[in-house]
């Protein structure tokens, strides 16, 4: 196995390749972008949260709330909630219930709107709808499912913002910890499209009250209308996710739940199992490398980590117990997911959204409008 000498990188990757010093593209990406995101002053960290604050305090001062948070009772969510609090927002946080949330996720919630008082709205997935597109993803054999919880989320809080008038969207994508797409695990999360063709394909309920966005409407309202603006608020302050954990508990009294994203028990059990069995991916050389490059961890910490489990060996029968019976497979269902062939998400794309120069213009007047 080739590997990087910075990060924890890996020709498992397929997007993965090594310069001349042995260092991988994704450190090089990181080192091209990273003055932009992080190593701020304090003094700049300062100057860009007042000025975030008053850009969302001048506009549509009558509204109740100057801004929506999507709050899963993770670090990064739970982190975006703390600074509103710090900054004196008036946020409507707005948390999703898919039918997966751990305990501590949901008690992480309960403690977070407590102390902070902020109103909130639960969106709970029909739970038939749901199901039903999980076990199309998993039939339809592609490695990123997550994109139905992510979309869900991301497409209910556009609309509701559009509906209400309220411009602002603060969110918890950041650069520090999630830097380093991988165009070969995921699938671009506004894209409706591609999920009602996978769902049509192995699906049998109809979605009747799913959320849904298109990549176009998004673009549309966001950078011709300018009715919404999403802040990636950590790509502001140097975001540290280990130090963010530790000030969630000491503010908060919030908990912990082990690996990134393992707030939900389906992303726990499909990250640390499916993904590393049936598509031989491990999220974990992600995640570390971002944490050795955002100076969080040395690669040598990096390394031990991996030398664990993925899922608590253990644990594992009784998880995917638990897996098959909430989602009403059958241990023959299961095994033929498990052994099927992995497929592209591209497999299922409606051509427009996979298509270079349309990408290409998207990009470009982006670019022009944000200038
Ligand atoms: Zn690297």
């Amino acid at each position: 196995m080739i590997e990087c000498s910075k990060c924890v990188m890996n020709d498992t990757i397929r997007e993965f390749s090594l310069n001349s010093k042995g260092v991988c593209n994704f450190c090089e990406d990181w080192e091209k972008k990273k003055d932009y995101f992080t190593n701020f002053t304090d003094e700049q960290i300062k100057k860009n949260l007042n000025s975030i604050k008053s850009e969302i305090k001048k506009f549509n001062k009558k509204n109740n709330y100057d801004c929506i948070i999507g709050l899963s009772g993770g670090t990064d969510s739970s982190y975006v909630v703390y600074l509103a609090f710090k900054m004196k927002l008036k946020p409507l946080i707005i948390h999703m219930d898919n039918g997966w949330n751990s305990k501590i996720s949901n008690s992480n919630i309960n403690k977070i709107l407590e102390k902070t008082n902020f109103d909130y709205k639960t969106l709970i997935l029909n739970w038939k709808e749901f199901k039903d597109l999980q076990i199309s993803f998993l039939k339809a054999g592609v490695p990123d499912i997550e994109i139905l919880t992510d979309h869900a989320i991301f497409a209910y809080i556009i609309n509701f913002a559009l509906e209400n008038n309220i411009k602002y969207i603060l969110s918890g994508v950041n650069f520090a910890t999630e830097h380093s797409t991988i165009p070969s695990w995921g699938w671009r999360k506004d894209d409706f499209s591609h999920i009602e063709k996978i769902h049509k394909k192995f699906g049998k309920e109809k979605l009747i009250t799913f959320p849904k966005m298109y990549p176009f409407k998004k673009f549309y309202y966001e950078k011709i209308k300018k009715k919404i603006k999403v802040i990636n608020l950590l790509d502001f302050i140097n975001y540290k996710s280990i130090k963010a954990k530790e000030i969630l508990k000491t503010n908060f009294d919030w908990d912990d739940y082990g690996g990134k994203h393992h707030e939900s028990f389906f992303t726990k059990f499909f990250q640390g199992y499916i993904l590393p069995k049936k598509f031989k991916i491990d999220k974990r050389l992600l995640h570390l490398s971002c944490l050795i490059r955002n100076n969080e961890i040395n690669r040598n910490e990096a390394v031990q980590e991996l030398k664990m489990p993925n899922l608590e060996t253990q644990k594992t029968l009784e998880y995917e117990n638990f897996f098959k019976k909430k989602l009403s497979l059958s241990d023959d269902e299961f095994k033929s997911i498990m052994l099927s062939k992995p497929n592209k998400h591209s497999d299922y794309s409606l051509d427009i959204y996979n298509n270079f120069i349309i990408n290409k213009i998207m990009s470009i007047t982006k670019r022009i409008l944000i200038k």
